[in-house]
């Protein structure tokens, strides 16, 4: 039914043409963060060596930059953002790709602020947002690989569960609610990169989620996805509204199409949402057949998604058919009753395996994505929680 008109042809299906003398290699390293404790292990994915343990001053939320090269650790309630140098550098030659692969080291640079939450890395740069003081800190990788963060801060009206993101030479931030700033933002700010605002604020009550996909970004509102794109001047800024055939509900996490561009949000405790915005008909509900416990989007395998329900199954989505193509029963139940935060799997992909954190089998499950299939474990000291994968292959000159 849907046709998707803005397949991005990018890394993709870019074919590299290798040069007699080099050697062809691939290489996928996990980042992985403990449920309870304040560290967070590089595993290699090849052979499951703990290549790195580095210790943090409280337990992290991981996220990647676009080029996989640093590995940002999120510690709200210790009120600092750690940096990892993954020790994986891809390096673009035009017609192949460099790979590097070295030690990951834990960097002496480090972000801090009030209740860090926030992460969105976009256009070259990387934006933290600290909820305790409603201030944006904005950073460049290669300013923390030489030591110094640098950051430069961009300051709400009030403290409040903010998120700021770079786009182009502009910067978005979340505007509170000016009754409660307490409650979730009312909509987007867009400034230059000085820090004026351009034009009104974009309205978004009930702000939360952020993805972007090829050059568009999208955040969660009440009443739709706000939109942005590449305007003459500025970012062109627009709502795309929930039809009314969809039923109640909003999204408040995103993710982002790679290398197809479209969106996957959260729709109600047992549904995700398929979001094309260039179609007239642009939502596509998938219904799941239990609550959701996380849902990760494919890379490499640009048509298909992934969603584990609390009843320990992977479903493989397809994007372009909104529909569920396969089930496999992977991990025990795990309610979705009980704090949002209480140990739970999540998912990441690495190249051709899928990779299930099993936090209370103290195991990451190995999973093969054609056939969701576990192929083998890594064993994992304490409770594997959140993780993220960096890699992909090049040529070793
Ligand atoms: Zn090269
Ligand atoms: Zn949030």
């Amino acid at each position: 039914m849907r046709i998707f008109r803005n397949l991005l042809l990018s890394a993709a299906l870019a074919v590299a043409v290798a040069p007699a003398h080099a050697e062809e290699g691939e290489h996928w390293r996990l980042f992985v963060a403990d449920h309870g404790e304040s560290v967070v292990r590089a595993v290699d994915l090849a052979d499951g060596a703990v290549v790195g343990t580095f210790e943090l001053s409280a337990p992290a939320r991981l996220y990647r930059t676009e080029s996989e090269r640093t590995v940002f650790a999120v510690q709200r309630d210790a009120d600092a953002v750690s940096v990892i140098d993954t020790g994986i550098l891809l390096e673009d030659h035009g017609d192949h790709a460099d790979l590097d692969v070295s030690a990951p080291r834990l960097l002496e640079a480090t972000v801090e602020g009030d209740r860090p939450v926030h992460f969105v890395a976009h256009d070259g740069r990387v934006a933290l947002f600290f909820d305790g003081e409603g201030v944006a800190r904005i950073v460049t990788e290669a300013a923390l690989l030489d030591g110094d963060a640098n950051p430069a801060e961009i300051s709400a009206e009030a403290p409040h569960h903010g998120v700021a993101a770079t786009f182009g030479d502009h910067i978005l931030v979340s505007v509170p609610n000016p009754d409660d700033p307490t409650e979730l933002p009312i909509g987007i700010q867009v400034l230059t990169g000085e820090g004026d605002p351009v034009g009104g604020v974009h309205a978004c009550p009930g702000l939360h989620g952020e993805a972007a996909s090829g050059s568009m970004m999208a955040f969660g509102c009440e009443a739709g996805l706000l939109i942005v794109e590449s305007g003459d001047d500025a970012p062109s800024v627009r709502l795309l509204p929930y039809p009314d055939d969809l039923p109640e509900g909003k999204t408040g996490t995103l993710l982002g199409g790679v290398a197809l561009r479209y969106f996957l949000g959260n729709y109600g405790p047992d549904a995700v949402v398929v979001v094309d915005p260039s179609e007239e008909d642009a939502f596509s509900l998938v219904r799941l057949p239990a609550r959701r416990v996380d849902f990760a989007v494919d890379p490499a395998r640009p048509r298909f998604a992934y969603a584990l329900t609390e009843d320990g199954d992977l479903h493989k989505l397809d994007v372009m058919a909104a529909e569920i193509v396969a089930t496999a029963a992977i991990t025990r139940p795990y309610s979705m009753d009980g704090h949002w935060s209480d140990p739970r799997p999540r998912i990441a992909v690495a190249g051709d395996e899928i990779v299930l954190s099993d936090p209370l089998a103290g195991v990451l499950r190995i999973i093969d994505p054609e056939t969701l299939q576990e192929t083998r474990r890594i064993d994992i000291d304490g409770m594997p929680y959140n993780l993220v994968a960096v890699g992909g292959s090049g040529l070793h000159h």
